[in-house]
């Protein structure tokens, strides 16, 4: 069977990672792309667009009619889109991959909601070595305790509008989870003149931005006499796509629910 997957916000630095993904993915085809109204490359074919060659898929603005064309669709927009895109889904019954960062928590709610009446896979990054880090991490930070100061450094490319990474929240999940403590209570998110000493058993994050960098992240363990380093680059945004491709692959056909990439990768 061939799963007809759409994408959503089909012109942008994931959009068109994602269409030459699935152009060249056995078991999937492309159904269609959208872009935001009033976009100026609505009507421009998803294929010209994305280096593919013509594909005679027009860009369009119609989120229901491509969720009526596709099996699945991927979705890496911005946080409002999501949750629309998440509420046609759950009206539609269509799988879909969320990949948009920098939802707030009423936003990851309304996503939750969705998932009531449709298969959706939501995770803050969908390449196998960040999940495969995700789990190293939540094990590591059970193994040592709060004498080991948790820091979570991050870099990304000068465009990325939400700081931290989802990312990077999402190996602060994990360390607070293998500690045993809310994430919430513990984040240290941004330090500027005079804080005061660190906190025993604070997590602490820090964002750099600039250049290309796709996405690189570091879980620091820092003890007296120690460090222990956990890091991950990645090299080319067609890692995400990758994995967005491998989630829709897995989730068609899947009844509704919230699934992670832990559950697409079996971690
Ligand atoms: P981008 O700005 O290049 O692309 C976003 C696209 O979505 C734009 O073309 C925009 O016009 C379009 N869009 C916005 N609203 C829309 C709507 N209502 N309907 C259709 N299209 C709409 O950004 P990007 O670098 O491709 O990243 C997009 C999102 O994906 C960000 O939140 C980013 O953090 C996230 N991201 C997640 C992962 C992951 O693995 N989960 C990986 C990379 C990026």
């Amino acid at each position: 069977m061939t799963v007809r997957v759409g994408i959503v916000g089909c012109l942008g630095r994931m959009g068109q990672a994602l269409a030459r993904e699935v152009y060249g993915a056995e078991g999937c085809a492309l159904a269609g792309g959208t872009e935001a109204a009033g976009h100026a490359g609505l009507g421009r074919d998803l294929g010209d667009a994305a280096g593919l060659g013509s594909l005679g898929l027009a860009v369009g603005a119609d989120a229901a009619a491509l969720f009526r064309a596709a099996d699945v669709v991927l979705d890496f927009t911005a946080p409002a889109a999501t949750v629309a895109h998440a509420e046609i889904a759950g009206t539609l019954g269509k799988a879909l991959i969320a990949g948009t960062t920098g939802l707030s928590a009423e936003q990851e709610a309304r996503i939750k909601a969705a998932a009531g009446r449709a298969a959706i896979v939501r995770a803050a990054n969908f390449s196998l070595g960040v999940n495969v880090l995700l789990a190293v991490t939540e094990r590591v930070a059970a193994a040592l305790d709060p004498a080991y100061d948790i820091e979570i450094v991050e870099m990304h490319h000068r465009h990325k509008v939400d700081a931290p990474s989802g990312t990077a929240l999402a190996l602060g999940q994990a360390a607070a989870k293998g500690r045993g403590v809310r994430l919430a209570e513990v984040a240290e998110r941004g330090r500027d003149g005079v804080t005061g000493a660190r906190k025993t058993g604070a997590i602490g994050f820090a964002a750099l931005r600039g250049g290309d960098v796709a996405g690189e992240h570091t879980v620091m363990f820092a003890a007296d006499g120690e460090r222990v380093e956990l890091t991950h680059k990645a090299g080319t945004r067609q890692i995400f796509a990758r994995g967005a491709v491998r989630a829709a692959l897995w989730v068609a056909g899947k009844p509704p629910g919230l699934y992670s990439m832990i559950d697409v990768l079996g971690l």
